[in-house]
């Protein structure tokens, strides 16, 4: 059976090992904050080669506490892509704070660095990169960009944990690490993904880690002593020790990812229909989705007639965010271009660590039939 993300047959080369895990949390008895959630910590910790992991419920609540830890301010305006999950500017409109949508690559999908640097006004306090799909944003331009004027960067890597972006210099960085904050999330069908809801940020300042913690447990500093106001988010030991055990296989689960991708790429090379996702040079792509463009045809009539053959793809995402109702405040003023030809064009084939060739030949010869 194809699926979307093939989380069934994941488990089931990992069962005996998630199982074990699992029981031992359970007589442990420590749930919440226990040592199953300090060693996940610890091992993201030196997997991602960042000073802090500060652990949360989701990544939803990440962007928010970092937001919160940074002290931003309603009337503050951040930065965001407009082609992205709705997460990402839903925490800035709940704080107060103003989202300031601008367009994308059309190539990478990724933030367009000169629509940001032309978005900023003397209220701009943070931008948000978001790493879609599993490939880094383009950061040491974008850096530069916010040193300059003095503003955050708060990486959204809920979609590429475990990618790597490549510096000039020859210096390679996990994403999520570069940033001065690195928001990420645990759902299940993400690239590090566990049975439930998590999340984590990441940073290398140590007086930042130390006012996400408080944000995080209450705005505590002290037991029973609140310094600020802040919120609940936890993520739990059952999930961390799942964390664990799936962290060890980051690495190789993202490298079938790739491997899908090129099997992919090289089917789909030979038809001017399509346009198989772009890789920058200076990033490696972890392909949380592989997103083809269409150049020609319906896309919506592809998605139907890949269905009627049992196999699922996805529209990551069908509309702009200021096309949102909820968002209509935050109209960016006229349309942004490539985001409204994405939202027409995208769609997303099965990608996940398990796909096998079998499969992907179905996928592909699927594809290749509906063009004729
Ligand atoms: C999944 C996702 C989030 C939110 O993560 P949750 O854990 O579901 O709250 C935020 N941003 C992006 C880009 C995502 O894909």
């Amino acid at each position: 059976m194809i699926r979307m993300v093939d989380l069934k047959t994941q488990y089931e080369h990992i069962r005996e090992e998630i199982d074990r895990s699992v029981l031992d949390v359970i007589a442990s008895t420590e749930y919440i904050n226990g040592s199953a959630v300090k060693k996940f910590q610890a091992e993201l910790e030196a997997y991602q080669q960042v000073a802090h992991v500060v652990p949360c419920a989701n990544g939803t609540d990440a962007l928010q506490i970092a937001m919160m830890a940074l002290g931003l301010k309603p009337g503050d305006e951040v930065i965001v892509p407009a082609f992205t999950y709705v997460a990402t500017a839903e925490v800035i409109a709940l704080l107060g704070l103003k989202p300031v949508m601008v367009d994308v690559d059309q190539d990478t999908f990724n933030i367009s660095l000169e629509l940001t640097e032309a978005a900023i006004t003397p209220r701009t306090k943070a931008i948000v990169p978001v790493h879609l799909f599993g490939q880094s944003a383009d950061m040491e331009p974008l850096l530069a960009l916010a040193k300059r004027h003095n503003l955050f960067v708060i990486e959204d890597n809920a979609q590429a944990t475990g990618a790597d972006y490549i510096f000039s210099d020859g210096t390679r960085k996990k994403v999520g690490s570069i940033g001065h904050v690195g928001c990420t999330s645990f759902f299940p069908s993400k690239n590090l993904g566990c049975y439930g809801d998590g999340g984590a940020m990441t940073t290398n300042d140590d007086d930042l880690a130390q006012r996400l913690r408080m944000v995080a447990n209450h705005g505590q500093n002290k037991l029973y002593h609140h310094a600020v106001v802040g919120v609940n988010s936890r993520l739990d030991s059952i999930q961390a020790a799942i964390l664990s055990v799936k962290l060890k296989r980051l690495d190789q689960y993202n490298a079938a990812r790739r491997r899908a991708a090129d099997y992919y790429d090289a089917a789909f090379a030979g038809m001017p229909q399509l346009k198989t996702p772009v890789r920058a040079a200076n990033a490696t792509h972890v392909f949380h989705q592989y997103t083809l463009v269409l150049r020609e045809g319906d896309r919506d009539a592809l998605k139907q007639y890949l269905a009627e053959r049992e196999i699922p793809a996805m529209i990551y995402y069908p509309i702009p965010l200021y096309k949102q109702e909820a968002f209509a405040a935050y109209w960016p003023g006229g349309e942004l271009p490539v985001t409204e030809a994405l939202c027409r064009s995208v769609i997303s084939l099965p990608m996940h660590s398990e796909l096998d060739t079998a499969q992907l030949d179905q996928i592909i010869g699927a594809v290749k039939a509906f063009f004729g």
